[in-house]
């Protein structure tokens, strides 16, 4: 088994809200949330990061943003907005080396981030 901790939801080995899944991709609810809406999206295989990401992962990575967008219709956040994010490396704050998107709302946003 996998040590990436993401691997091992995709598994099933570790527990998880799923709020969508298909063949390449799952959407989880975070489980320390910071806004009302707060689920992460990430693809089923292991890339670390964007910075990982290859010329045949494009359309795997536009689905990430065709789903989120589908995830924040059905959540009500639509209409009022949200956030669509990756942290990557140290600066950007990535805690887990599996990439995923950060779908956030339900409250108004800051800018700068933090
Ligand atoms: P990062 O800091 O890498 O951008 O985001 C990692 C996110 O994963 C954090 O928001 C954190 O709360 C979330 N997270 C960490 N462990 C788990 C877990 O076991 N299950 C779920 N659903 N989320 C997790
Ligand atoms: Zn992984």
């Amino acid at each position: 088994m996998s040590d990436c901790l993401f691997c091992r939801i995709v598994a099933g080995a570790i527990p998880s809200q799923k709020v969508f899944e298909d063949e390449d991709l799952i959407a989880v609810r975070d489980i320390n949330p910071q806004a009302p809406v707060h689920v992460l999206l990430l693809p089923k295989k292991h890339i670390a990061s964007v910075l990982d990401a290859k010329e045949s992962d494009s359309e795997l990575l536009g689905r990430i943003a065709l789903v989120a967008g589908k995830i924040a219709r059905q959540e009500g956040i639509a209409e009022r907005g949200f956030r669509l994010l990756t942290n990557t490396g140290p600066d950007g704050g990535q805690a887990v080396a599996h990439l995923h998107y950060h779908l956030l709302g339900g409250r108004k946003m800051g800018w700068p981030p933090g």
